[in-house]
């Protein structure tokens, strides 16, 4: 490490004036590579820095990406509600005030702790009934562009977030379901400020307004989006919402919401899908074990719990934190900025664990784990052969494992864009929490805003979450790639909700996630090590530089590491791209006098509420 970290102003007052002057660096004002590999798409754009002041509570609090979200879950659990019934709340106003990101068009993953158990509760989207491992291929074989596919009806699954909500309420709702729509609904109703955020995410989209729905909502008619402060009220959502909070999940499967949502993909002017009735009615979200690990930090022993299949989080933020706990450099505590040889042991394992993902990963229900259990790529042997492969410079491929002797019959996943989503972490005073990340994938989804046709002006957006499969359904010579499409499939995720526990006392002591693609992984493991290992507190650790790799070339925040440590990345072998990479990390973390402090991202506009 180079340095612990410096109080706040003196760590975001730099960041600021650079932000300022990257402004004129070229457009989106971002992206500044000096290498000649691209950098990935990111997921959402940047929209600023506004400093967090990082919180403590007692009794209990709730983490979201927005401050109206964030409060309707505070009220909620105020008024005695659960974990479950605060998260339902978020979710329902974040469909309203951050809909570039989740809602109830998407999917979701609810990692839940009721003081015994762990569960896994799985809101994924499915590909639907008729769609084909060709799903993303052009009339001449070859993947579609991305941002075609993106915005399209092909690209949207089965919305799953509303069913997955509605069966944890069954296990852990203390409050009545409709109860937790009212201030989604009132907000709706009355009308909220439209963000800085939102804005400036709507100025520098173009595909929205192709949607005539979204365009008359979202835009003024000279085509600009409304301005910040803009009261922006949504009927349609009103009513959607009202019917949800009557008669369930249903409203979305049966009805006239749920036939708009199938003439909206079916219908859509250039490229169709093929959802129909049939897809949204066999929905089922599903209970999965947690999938979870062993790691010591400071002399603590720790079980980390995440996301399993279909999600890679868990996966891979596991592989890298214990490839890291293998080698000399990688124990050294993350306590400030990172200096060349940690990032450079950092980075070669996350090389490791995304050519596993690349190889292994897909829907649990579709593909078979290697050596038959998915924990066989957290196995203790298994990482200790595979951090011999970690040396002083960068290797020239990192490749898949071998688990169990046998050679793996899939082909490797090429790296795609992932890209909209939020993060929500909550702890109620019962002794309940949850980590639950939830998207539309995409920021504004699929690009497509439902609509009744009742009269009401707004709706709410569909998902492009089947554009997380890979697009070439098998490789040059033929051999599958396990997360190709196939009907009724879920797409692989990066989501990484995650739980932390004392091991020996099975006390919970952190929940903590965030957007950003596949830099999800990176987000979490840097908040993870940050704080578990580095003793930074959660807004510290999220303060910190993001930085990563999908196994090609270093990523780090721009304007955050200096010239010696980009230099000396380089010299080992990494093509390194300085870029925005914009998490939105939330986190809670129990202190050891028992308070939960809490973190939100700087780069989003999540805050933190409680008691
Ligand atoms: N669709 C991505 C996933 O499920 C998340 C996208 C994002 O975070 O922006 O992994």
């Amino acid at each position: 490490m180079t340095d612990r970290t410096p109080p706040l102003l003196v760590r975001v007052l730099p960041l600021l004036i650079g932000l300022m002057m990257g402004a004129c660096a070229g457009p989106g004002g971002t992206i500044r590579s000096t290498d000649v590999a691209p950098p990935p798409a990111q997921p959402e754009s940047a929209s600023g820095i506004q400093a967090k002041p990082g919180w403590s509570f007692s009794r209990h609090a709730v983490a979201a990406a927005n401050p109206l979200a964030t409060e309707a879950g505070a009220q909620v659990l105020r008024a005695g509600g659960s974990a479950v019934d605060a998260a339902i709340a978020v979710q329902m106003v974040l469909a309203l005030v951050e809909p570039q990101s989740s809602g109830i068009g998407g999917g979701a993953f609810l990692l839940h702790f009721d003081g015994k158990r762990v569960q896994a509760f799985d809101g994924r989207e499915t590909a639907p009934a008729a769609a084909t491992p060709q799903l993303f291929l052009g009339t001449d074989g070859k993947p579609l562009p991305f941002m075609d596919a993106v915005a399209s009806g092909r690209s949207v699954g089965v919305p799953g977030a509303v069913a997955m909500l509605a069966l944890a309420h069954r296990q852990h709702g203390t409050l009545p379901w409709a109860r937790l729509f009212e201030p989604a609904i009132a907000l709706a109703d009355r009308g909220f400020a439209v963000s800085p955020r939102l804005h400036s995410l709507l100025a520098s989209e173009t595909a929205l307004k192709a949607d005539p729905v979204a365009a008359t909502y979202f835009y003024r008619a000279d085509g600009t989006p409304h301005p910040v402060g803009h009261v922006l009220k949504n009927p349609e959502l009103v009513a959607v919402l009202r019917r949800i909070a009557a008669t369930g999940p249903a409203a979305l499967t049966d009805g006239p919401v749920a036939r708009a949502i199938v003439a909206k993909v079916t219908q859509h002017p250039v490229r169709p899908g093929t959802l129909a009735l049939d897809d949204l009615q066999r929905y089922q979200p599903k209970e999965r074990e947690a999938l979870c690990f062993d790691h010591t930090a400071v002399a603590r022993a720790l079980r980390i719990c995440g996301f399993p299949p279909p999600s890679s989080g868990a996966i891979a933020v596991g592989q890298i934190m214990g490839l890291l706990a293998r080698t000399p450099q990688g124990t050294q505590p993350l306590a400030g900025v990172p200096g060349a040889d940690w990032l450079h042991t950092y980075m070669e394992a996350s090389r490791l664990a995304f050519a596993d993902r690349a190889q292994y990963l897909g829907d649990p229900d579709f593909v078979a784990p290697p050596a038959g259990h998915w924990n066989s790529l957290l196995a203790p042997h298994y990482l200790d052969e595979r951090a011999k492969l970690i040396t002083p410079t960068r290797a020239p491929q990192a490749n898949p494992g071998q688990l169990g002797g046998v050679a793996s019959a899939w082909a490797r996943m090429p790296e795609q864009p992932e890209y909209g989503t939020s993060h929500i972490s909550i702890v109620d005073r019962f002794g309940n929490a949850l980590a639950m990340t939830t998207t539309i994938e995409a920021g504004f989804g699929a690009r497509l805003m439902v609509n009744t046709g009742e009269g009401r002006g707004g709706g709410f957006l569909l998902n492009n979450q089947l554009t997380d499969f890979s697009f070439t359904p098998t490789d040059a010579q033929g051999q599958p790639v396990a997360n190709r499409v196939e009907p009724g499939k879920r797409p692989r995720s990066s989501m990484s909700p995650t739980l932390v526990f004392d091991k020996a006392s099975g006390q919970l002591l952190m929940s903590a996630g965030s957007p950003g693609g596949a830099l999800i992984i990176h987000f979490t493991a840097k908040t993870l090590l940050a704080t578990l290992q580095g003793g930074l507190s959660p807004q510290a650790a999220i303060d910190l530089p993001n930085f990563g790799t999908l196994g090609g070339p270093v990523m780090l925040e721009e304007q955050r590491f200096d010239a010696a440590t980009v230099q000396a990345l380089r010299d080992r072998g990494h093509t390194v791209n300085q870029t925005a990479m914009t998490s939105g990390l939330q986190a809670l973390q129990r202190s050891p006098s028992g308070a939960w402090l809490g973190g939100a991202d700087p780069r989003r506009e999540g805050v933190v509420a409680g008691d």
